[in-house]
């Protein structure tokens, strides 16, 4: 499913939500904006808007080695003499063929492990959660793990520590609800939907 559709879906969800316990327009906002990012948050495991607004952008990082790579090479080449040359030249070789493995993929795996470091600082669960949810959606499947009720518990266990942390009415309902509504609509029985998704891992690999 398209990620305009989820956002969709997800602003829809807490002004629900926002709506069945009465609040004001301005915390209704707050709840929408909310369930935007939460029905987006799945899809954090593909190279999608939110994955890349969280992590470097890894075009950049590889054009930075890149660079890195042909000034460290031309530099020996033309500053250095003997083993000094021969070691500079072979530095800029392996920056240049390393700069392609710097992957989203592996941006975003460090943007995670980044978010644990911060969340620990700050002794922030929430924080920290939010930081492992972010490193295992790096490593593991697209609509694998973060498409399954393993990961909408995790992000439910998230939700709550975000709830007491914020006191805020409606937080822990729109972030749970809004993340459910992403794999709903994601399984096959909506139209367009192929694939499905894996809703029982580790349990069966069956596509729903
Ligand atoms: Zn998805």
């Amino acid at each position: 499913m398209d990620g305009k559709i989820h956002a969709v879906i997800g602003a829809g969800t807490g002004v629900t939500v926002a709506q069945s316990i009465g609040m004001e327009p301005v915390e209704t906002a707050v709840l929408m904006t909310t369930g935007i990012i939460a029905a987006l948050v799945p899809d954090l495991d593909t190279a999608g808007k939110l994955a890349n607004r969280i992590s470097l952008s890894h075009k950049m990082i590889q054009g930075f080695v890149r660079t890195t790579g042909i000034i460290t090479g031309a530099y020996a080449w033309f500053g250095l003499s003997g083993y000094a040359m021969y070691i500079g030249l072979a530095l800029g070789v392996f920056l240049l063929l390393i700069a392609p493995k710097f992957s989203q993929k592996l941006m975003l795996f460090v943007s995670g492990a980044a978010i644990i470091a911060a969340g620990v600082a700050m002794m922030e669960i929430w924080v920290w959660l939010t930081g492992v949810y972010v490193a295992i959606a790096a490593l593991v499947a697209h609509r694998s793990y973060t498409h399954s009720l393993v990961g909408l518990l995790f992000f439910a266990i998230i939700a709550f520590y975000i709830q007491e942390r914020f006191a805020m009415e409606g937080l822990f309902w729109t972030l749970v609800l809004a993340y459910a509504s992403h794999l709903l609509a994601d399984m096959r029985f909506v139209p367009g939907n192929k694939r499905g998704i894996k809703l029982f891992l580790p349990f069966s690999q069956k596509g729903i």
